[in-house]
């Protein structure tokens, strides 16, 4: 039978962050992958590092703000592991307000946007600029498995966690092949966390479901560039540097639907263009669509899962891009039995008791289905 220290069941960004923190101190850890690594809702974001987005809860406000400190350095080792390129796309946001709701000390000036975004549409949103950062997930999709590899991670693909066993001193994964023992079992399995596979606990498994976002990218025509991330309360437009625009996205309680819908995209694309003209001539080239993993109160579950050798990381909704590195800081931390550096109380994963509480009903959307174009 193999061992390991840990295993981690789910290679999305949550998975492989976790994995390689706790094998950068020393673990064995095996991470099993049910079909490829970084292929779900890590490979569909758009990679707004978004820590102030006025609607994130305030709950999240300190693990995002130590997550986007520690975005340059988790970068960096990841290039230096991998040999793999993830640069910061873009460096500014501008968040739109709807009129009157923009903190008055900080809204732009008319001149101020101008010269910003030359063609930029307000219409009756104003908008402050936030110093946050996006790069493309893709570019970590690349780099952040070959990066844990280098690290000493065992990354075991098309490996569906089956069932775990935990005892009172080890937990049995069971995997398509081989059994695994390991001192700890971690769930990072995303929108698919709550699988009875993926253990049955007191006092329920995981309230969450998957939160359906689509997406397009589109490439500028004649040299136009865009160099700032524009975010309405109804859609953002996130530029890749290179001609490429992405625009985001919907919000959708639809199960584990994935369709991409010809009538979304083009609402996407006409909310944008409305903003933001040279998008109306720009060329679409990829729409997708992928599944967020969304708690009942919106924020992520962190901690033990109803067994002291069983963890449990995920629920990280629309920010999961941005919390990646601070979350593997402090569950490592928990995993290895020291105190994390901030208060998880919030994110404890017994809060929602019985579990039966419906996440998205109590969802304040950063878009919806329907992008918000009376708004323009
Ligand atoms: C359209 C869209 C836009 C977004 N934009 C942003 C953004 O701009 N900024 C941001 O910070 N976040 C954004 N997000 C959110 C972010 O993508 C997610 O929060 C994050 O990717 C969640 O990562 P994860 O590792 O928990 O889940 P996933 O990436 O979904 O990974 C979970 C993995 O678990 C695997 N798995 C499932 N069951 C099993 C099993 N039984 N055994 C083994 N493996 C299993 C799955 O195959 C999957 O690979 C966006 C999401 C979407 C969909």
């Amino acid at each position: 039978m193999e061992s390991a220290d840990v295993v981690i069941a789910g290679a999305g960004i949550i998975g492989l962050s976790l994995a390689l923190d706790l094998a950068a101190h020393g673990l064995r850890v095996t991470v099993l992958e049910r079909a490829r690594a970084m292929a779900e809702a890590s490979w569909a974001a758009a990679g707004m590092l978004a820590a102030n987005d006025p609607e994130n809860p305030f709950q999240l406000r300190e693990l995002s703000q130590r997550s986007a400190h520690e975005y340059p350095a988790w970068l960096a080792q990841i290039e230096q592991l991998s040999g793999r390129k993830v640069p910061f796309r873009t460096q500014t946001t501008l968040q739109a307000f709807a009129y009157g709701e923009a903190p008055a000390q900080t809204a732009l000036t008319a001149p101020e946007l101008r010269r910003l975004v030359p063609d930029l549409i307000a219409g009756n949103l104003t908008f402050i600029r936030l110093d946050e950062r996006s790069l493309d997930p893709r570019d970590l999709c690349a780099a952040l498995p070959l990066a844990a590899k280098a690290a000493g991670v065992k990354l075991i693909e098309n490996a569906s966690v089956i069932s775990i066993s935990p005892e009172e001193n080890q937990v049995t994964v069971q995997t398509p092949a081989t059994p695994i023992v390991a001192a700890h079992f971690i769930n990072c399995a995303g929108a698919w966390a709550p699988s009875p596979a993926l253990g049955r606990f007191s006092p329920a498994n995981p309230a969450v479901t998957p939160c359906k976002g689509q997406m397009t990218t589109v490439r500028l025509k004649d040299q136009q560039n865009l160099l700032i991330v524009l975010r309405t309360p109804g859609f953002y437009v996130v530029p890749r540097g290179d001609g490429r625009v992405t625009i985001g996205a919907t919000v959708e309680d639809c199960g584990f639907d994935k369709t991409v819908q010809p009538q979304a995209i083009a609402r996407l694309l006409q909310s944008a263009a409305r903003l933001w003209p040279p998008i109306a001539h720009a060329e679409v080239f990829e729409s997708w669509a992928g599944l967020r993993p969304a708690s009942a109160d919106l924020l992520p579950l962190l901690g033990q899962m109803g067994h002291p050798r069983c963890w449990i990381a995920t629920g990280h909704f629309r920010n999961g891009i941005l919390l990646a590195p601070g979350t593997a800081s402090v569950l490592s931390q928990l995993v290895r039995g020291t105190v994390p550096e901030i208060d998880l109380t919030p994110f404890d994963p017994a809060r929602f008791g019985s579990g039966n509480t419906r996440p998205l009903d109590r969802l304040v959307p950063r878009s919806s289905d329907k992008p918000a174009t009376a708004a323009l």
